[in-house]
């Protein structure tokens, strides 16, 4: 997170606004992520580029607790109407995005100008610096499966459409090349972009970055996607499950964690030729998942996607290119040029990136401060053990109500520690919320009444 300094402020961005302005730009766009996933905005002309990044813009606190369901604002004590805080806008982070428009991720602060414990990427920027303390760098890198539907969330046709199928690829042919281009030249590096499993299911993944700046590509990503699609009359779903019974939609991370220069997850002595370190790391991430469920999978739509058979990590446990395990290990090698790196697949596009990265790390880094051991790995789907087998090896199956996942959230003195009880406790009301209005709806409903909940 840069923090940006008043004084340098006002020169830096005097001569980035004349640069911008020669660029084309008109309109500058600043995001922010809730604890619910939702995607929210404000735009000042370019002459206000400076205010935006400090002071920043006024916003009501009750954006932390803003519902998925276009209207809903979850009071408690802390979040009233009272009070006002200011987003502020990273301005090393901005990107063009063309036809006018620049983007860049903002911060939450109190008015006062302290950070504000509710802001996600704030949160993700302790985590990071918690790591870095511990002598830690982490890069992740983000998976972005979405699908593609009408303007009013319709099922578009899919009579040419295989799994991985080249149809896709040549019936979306100008979407595919829009988004590309359009992603080099706000300078988002897509490793690859294909169809996916389901009907008019795609999947872009980014390359690796340290951990802000992965989650904010991974929000500009988003961005690039949703106004390419709108130019071909589409949308894009980034609901867990846009169709009820059909292919759910991931939003996987993959990280490696470094010690100086020596990788964890690689040339160690430990279980695959890992360090120490990488071993407890992944024991923590193993331990941590149950009580994490809330943050990483939590909306009212999520639990139809976790189960088992879905490759959405159901298994609370790790293995080796393991695709039914919640953590799937990778082993580095001529095949990987990034090198061994851990996959969590639990992850679905309903959750808040920055929060679920700082997650996934803080669990990371919990394991390795408690040396935890690594339990053996799981070398086959889980499902096809017997009940007993899976007993004896310590693999549960994560929790199937969005109810019991956020009580156990709510009791998780473990993850109000990594993320900071205001995180927490905006996450379980924003979630409960959904829970108590729409926890009765049947799951057709459900995914009929959210499939564009997340879409921007
Ligand atoms: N679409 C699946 C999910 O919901 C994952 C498929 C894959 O592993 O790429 O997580
Ligand atoms: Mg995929």
């Amino acid at each position: 997170m840069a923090v940006v300094n008043p004084v340098a402020a006002k020169p830096l961005a005097a001569a980035a606004i004349a640069q911008l302005e020669a660029d084309g730009v008109v309109t500058l766009i600043g995001t922010v992520v809730n604890p619910a996933g939702l995607t929210h905005a404000k735009t000042v002309p370019l002459r206000r580029m400076g205010t935006f990044a400090d002071p920043g813009l006024g916003a009501s606190p009750v954006w932390h607790v803003f519902a998925i369901d276009q209207a809903g604002i979850v009071f408690g004590d802390a979040i009233t109407p009272v009070g006002d805080q200011r987003v502020r806008i990273d301005l090393g982070a901005l990107r063009i995005l063309g036809d006018g428009l620049a983007w860049a991720p903002g911060c939450f602060y109190n008015e006062d100008g302290s950070p504000d414990p509710y802001c996600s990427r704030g949160a993700l920027q302790r985590v990071a610096d918690r790591l870095s303390d511990a002598g830690i760098s982490a890069v992740v890198g983000h998976e972005m499966e979405f699908v593609l539907v009408g303007p009013d969330g319709s099922r578009l046709p899919s009579h040419l459409w295989a799994q991985y199928g080249l149809a896709g690829v040549l019936e979306f042919e100008g979407f595919v090349r829009d988004v590309t281009n359009a992603a080099t030249a706000s300078g988002v590096a897509i490793e690859q972009f294909h169809p996916e499993y389901g009907a008019n299911q795609f999947e872009i993944s980014l390359a690796p970055q340290p951990p802000v700046a992965a989650a904010d590509a991974l929000v500009l990503m988003r961005i690039i996607v949703g106004r390419v699609a709108r130019q071909y009359g589409m949308r894009v779903s980034l609901s867990p499950v846009p169709f009820a019974g059909g292919v759910g939609s991931g939003a996987h991370q993959h990280f490696s964690l470094k010690r100086g220069d020596t990788p964890l997850f690689s040339d160690g002595t430990g279980s695959n030729g890992m360090a120490a370190d990488g071993e407890s790391a992944i024991a923590g991430l193993v331990a941590g998942l149950p009580e994490a469920q809330g943050v990483l999978a939590g909306s009212v739509v999520s639990s139809q996607r976790m189960q088992p058979g879905n490759w959405a990590g159901a298994y609370v446990c790790w293995g080796t290119e393991n695709r039914e395990a919640s953590v799937r290990y990778l082993a580095g090698g001529p095949s990987n040029p990034y090198g061994a790196n851990i996959e969590v697949k639990v992850i679905d596009p309903s959750a808040n990136p920055y929060l679920a990265t700082a997650t996934i790390l803080g669990l990371a880094l919990d394991g390795i401060e408690r040396k935890l051991p690594l339990g053996p790995e799981t070398t086959v789907d889980p499902a096809t053990l017997t009940e007993a087998q899976r007993r004896q090896a310590g693999i549960a199956l994560l929790r199937e109500k969005q109810s019991a996942a956020l009580d156990a959230l709510d009791k998780s003195s473990l993850m109000r520690t990594i993320l900071g009880d205001a995180v927490v406790d905006s996450v379980v009301a924003v979630r409960r919320y959904e829970q108590k209005n729409y926890g009765d709806l049947s799951v057709q409903e459900t995914a009929d009444k959210f499939r564009l909940a997340w879409s921007v």
